[in-house]
């Protein structure tokens, strides 16, 4: 199959070298010359598990090209991906111009030949729609193409076990032609078993918003249980697994920590809430979910503060920057959040990330100069007042606290992603703090 992919970012790129490893003939296209050239030159521009390699195998194989030449792609193409970015508009839903920007490009160049448009990009219900007007505006009156809706439920860090090991493939489309095309597309995922759900256009737009904002609520449930546990004495932990071990519940997504952040839920989740509003059919759970988030985010600022007292003058250690592991993806990331708090009220903030310090500096802009970006945690904890850490990065869950405790001139460890056993922590000499767990946990067991 002819696949041309618009948009070589976290979304794009990743389906473009895992399509290309099916065996399809792929041509990514972004409207940066520079990605193109990176991509050209066999980089990758962030990290991502295993991604280089797999980018070089199938180039090197003359199934994966990169081209910033939007006419020449769509001209080959029989199935058109667009994996450009969907970012949060002014009142909080999604700003579609990308997606519309590209559609009406391709527009252009489009001949009688039957194509399969797919949006991959996370789009809210009506896209689907909003795109045929546009085709119809736009495109050639002989234009024979398909609109389907096949969102991506990939994560970051793990995004190339999650695209060839989905848990399903979500398909909307009300064409025949569509449909087989798109089961061609998938055909070696039947290997696997892997559900694939048909549905029409707006249902599978649906599925993936409701998905990012189920998840989100999850988050901000079980953070809240965790604020609960922390007055009431009780931990966290081990209520998330007798959570998780009713079938009905299920364990995933019940890890409290310092808010969600990335690329995907605080913008998808607002998104939902906006359409809900527009719609007349307001999400007040989902709102509410973006509230707690919210409060989550200021809330390890104030840990620091309840402890040390005003933070003006202090040092403090951030250990990780990425909004999670596995990625140099800063984007809505509680650690940012964290660091521009303590910056703002006159705190020295020494930082670390085993991968995501550029893009931090980037994300921060001007706020960058206010934090000192340092290679590894016994760097940040040197002559530190106290030491947080914000990213569950392997490398922070076997730390070497009694030389950690040695360098540092504080003794407070606020450990926002319960990383670490609380009992070594305090073995070590710290005092301990964490998102819902007691210094001295007793840990669930199952006898
Ligand atoms: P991104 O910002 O990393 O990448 C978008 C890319 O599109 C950029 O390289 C940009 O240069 C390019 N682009 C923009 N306009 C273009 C145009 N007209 N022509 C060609 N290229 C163009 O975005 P992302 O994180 O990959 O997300 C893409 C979409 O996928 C979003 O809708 C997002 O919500 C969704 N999504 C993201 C994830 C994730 O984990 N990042 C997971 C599932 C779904």
């Amino acid at each position: 199959m002819d696949i041309a992919i618009v948009g070589t970012g976290y979304v794009g790129l990743v389906s473009g070298a895992c399509f290309a490893d099916f065996g399809h003939a792929v041509v990514c296209v972004d409207s940066s010359e520079a990605r193109v050239e990176t991509l050209r030159a066999g980089k990758v521009p962030y990290y991502e598990p295993g991604l280089a390699e797999l980018v070089e195998r199938n180039a090197a194989a003359g199934r994966l090209e990169f081209t910033s030449d939007l006419g020449s792609a769509v001209q080959r193409a029989t199935v058109i991906f667009l994996a450009v970015g969907t970012p949060e508009g002014n009142g909080g839903q999604a700003d579609l111009s990308q997606v519309e920007a590209a559609v009406r490009a391709l527009c252009a160049h489009l001949d009688d030949r039957h194509r399969v448009l797919v949006t991959k990009s996370t789009v809210p219900v009506g896209t689907g729609t909003r795109l045929q007007e546009l085709i119809r505006a736009h495109a050639p009156s002989f234009t024979d193409i398909d609109v389907v809706s096949n969102p991506e439920f990939l994560r970051e860090g793990s995004a190339i076990n999650d695209f060839m090991r989905p848990d399903r493939v979500v398909i909307g489309t009300s064409s025949g032609r569509a449909a087989s095309i798109m089961r061609e597309i998938y055909r070696p995922l039947y290997l696997f078993e892997t559900p694939v759900l048909m549905t029409d256009v707006p249902t599978a737009e649906m599925i993936k918003t409701a998905a990012n904002a189920f998840l989100a609520v999850r988050i901000s449930f079980i953070n809240e249980i965790a604020n609960l546990c922390d007055r009431a004495g009780a931990d966290v932990h081990s209520v998330a697994k007798g959570l998780g071990l009713d079938k009905r519940i299920g364990s995933k997504f019940l890890h409290p920590g310092p808010g969600y952040g990335g690329s995907c839920f605080p913008k998808d989740t607002r998104a939902l809430a906006a359409l809900g509003t527009s719609l007349g059919a307001p999400q007040r759970i989902v709102e509410t979910a973006i509230t707690v988030n919210e409060r989550q985010k200021a809330l390890t600022f104030e840990k620091v503060e309840a402890r040390l007292g005003p933070v003006a003058g202090r040092t403090i250690a951030v250990l990780g920057l990425a909004f999670k592991p596995n990625t140099s993806d800063v984007r809505e990331a509680p650690a940012l959040h964290l660091c521009r708090q303590l910056a703002a009220a006159g705190a020295v903030v020494r930082a670390s990330d085993p991968v995501a310090i550029e893009e931090a500096r980037t994300a921060l802009g001007a706020g960058a100069g206010a934090v000192e970006f340092v290679a590894d945690a016994s760097d940040a904890a040197r002559a530190a007042d106290a030491l947080v850490i914000m990213t569950e990065w392997n490398e922070y869950r076997s730390l070497d606290l009694p030389l950690l405790r040695q360098v540092m001139r504080g003794n407070l460890l606020v450990d926002a992603r319960n990383v670490l056993e609380p009992h070594a922590v305090v073995a070590a000499g710290f005092e301990y703090v964490s998102t819902g767990r007691q210094a001295v946990a007793v840990a669930g067991t199952l006898v």
